[in-house]
């Protein structure tokens, strides 16, 4: 699942995002409307011969009160950070500035690789306009214009050209693979300790420079682990690290690369609006979802704290209704022996696979006891149902109409199949499709 993160860096106006737009194209995420929720575009997936990528536009992360250079310097140590290649976009009707020679100067001594694109090269006269980025030494510049896709090929041929060889090569296929998410000081590298107890030792920041040497892997009761992102967790003394949108990115990132995801929520501070979008990315990303209640220690409580508590969770997370809450305090160590049977619970769920027999005796038998209403007097027949996918499980129902299958038909339906097969901290889709 960890595929190689590029990470898009240039002044303000070169084309960033327009770059980031082609090369995400119409890959646009299937999401329910939630309100509250925006997209931010920083973050999406690219594919190109073959591979298949993060990218990052590191342009939207903005830290308050930098000067410009500031700004870029930001911006730079974020792509260095978080990206295994890094494609520097430059403005070839402007010509070189100081900016970008501050950038380049970061981008080199990083060591990281860099593609240089310059931009806003429309047509072939206007490529001499390229050279004088020579003396940015990183290499040969790649001329595009991203208004009119131009180049654009080539310069993600030398993109795909500089992905490290092996990710993740002795990857452990049986491994549980988690993230922890929250907003900063929510607790996260807290909880990586208290879980990891004394194997921490086997954290280590120095090993190589590559991104993939941040996931963490342990093994407890005969089953292996990976952490994901612990790098991301452990960063710190950033000036950007603080910024929300920075958090937002880290979340996408570790919720892609992982099978179950740990959304933390300070106890002591309670739930805030941050705290629901970055859940929201995890749910519309299908992952397997657990809700960790931090710090429980610090909150003043009664027999009733935390009955209330979870019922605030439930109305302020009505999505995420299928999530199991554990209330634990990463300081004292209260309940974390807890939470490993938690995670292996839901992975378990997340790649359930339901028997198709099985699966349309349940189906069957919810609309012999509730028949789909009649729309207009015509009413849905459901013909038979399979399972397609796991992780997250998606189920498809052949029916005559699909537009007769109404959401509140196909709630009653998923409610269905928790009921009798469990599916606990695991999104399930149903789709339908018309039987031929
Ligand atoms: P960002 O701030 O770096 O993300 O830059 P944008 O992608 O928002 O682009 C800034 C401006 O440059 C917009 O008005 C774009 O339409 C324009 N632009 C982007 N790419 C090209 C290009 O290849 N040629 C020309 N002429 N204009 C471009
Ligand atoms: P991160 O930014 O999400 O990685 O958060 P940290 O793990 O760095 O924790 C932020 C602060 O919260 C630190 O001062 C921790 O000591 C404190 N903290 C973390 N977990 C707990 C907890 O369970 N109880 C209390 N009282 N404090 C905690």
């Amino acid at each position: 699942m960890s595929k190689p993160t590029v990470a898009i860096v240039g002044r303000p106006n070169v084309g960033k995002s327009t770059i980031f737009n082609r090369i995400v194209g119409g890959r646009t995420a299937i999401v329910e409307d939630r309100p509250g929720v925006t997209r931010d575009r920083l973050y999406g997936h690219g594919e190109w011969l073959n591979h298949e990528f993060h990218v990052i536009d590191t342009g939207g992360i903005e830290i308050s009160d930098e000067p410009l250079l500031g700004q870029m310097r930001a911006q730079a140590e974020i792509a260095v950070d978080e990206s295994d290649v890094i494609l520097f976009i430059v403005d070839g009707r402007t010509g070189m500035t100081d900016a970008d020679e501050a950038v380049a100067q970061i981008l080199r001594r990083s060591k990281k690789p860099v593609v240089l694109g310059v931009n806003k090269l429309d047509n072939y006269a206007q490529r001499d306009q390229m050279y004088e980025f020579y003396a940015l030494g990183l290499g040969d510049p790649q001329g595009i214009s991203g208004a009119h896709g131009l180049g654009i090929g080539d310069l993600l041929d030398k993109v795909v050209g500089k992905f490290p060889e092996h990710m993740r090569e002795e990857e452990n296929e049986g491994a549980i693979r988690f993230a922890l998410i929250g907003r900063p000081n929510v607790g996260k590298s807290s909880l990586v300790n208290a879980i990891l107890g004394k194997e921490r030792v086997i954290v280590s920041d120095i090993a190589g420079t590559t991104r993939d040497a941040i996931d963490t892997p342990f093994s407890r009761d005969g089953q292996d682990y990976v952490i994901v992102d612990t790098a991301g967790i452990r960063r710190r003394g950033r000036v950007y690290e603080k910024t929300e949108k920075y958090s937002v990115l880290r979340a996408q990132h570790a919720i892609e690369d992982a099978d179950v995801v740990m959304v933390l929520i300070d106890g002591e501070e309670g739930i805030i609006e941050q705290d629901k979008k970055i859940a929201g990315y995890a749910h519309d990303a299908g992952r397997a979802m657990i809700i960790v209640v931090n710090k429980w220690d610090a909150v003043d409580k009664d027999e009733k704290t935390m009955d209330k508590f979870r019922k605030k969770i439930r109305d302020e997370f009505q999505f995420l209704s299928y999530a199991p809450i554990v209330f634990l305090s990463a300081l004292t160590g209260k309940r974390i022996p807890q939470l490993l049977p938690v995670i292996q619970q839901v992975a378990e769920n997340h790649s359930l696979r339901i028997q198709t027999s099985v699966l349309n005796d349940c189906i069957m038998d919810t609309v012999a006891m509730t028949p789909p209403p009649s729309d207009k007097g015509k009413r849905l027949k459901i013909y038979y149902a399979t399972q397609v996918a796991v992780r997250p499980p998606v189920f498809v129902l052949f029916v005559n109409e699909p537009e007769l299958l109404h959401f509140s038909y196909v709630r009653h339906l998923e409610n269905r199949l928790r009921e009798t097969f469990g599916f606990v901290g695991t999104p399930i889709r149903i789709l339908s499709r018309k039987r031929n």
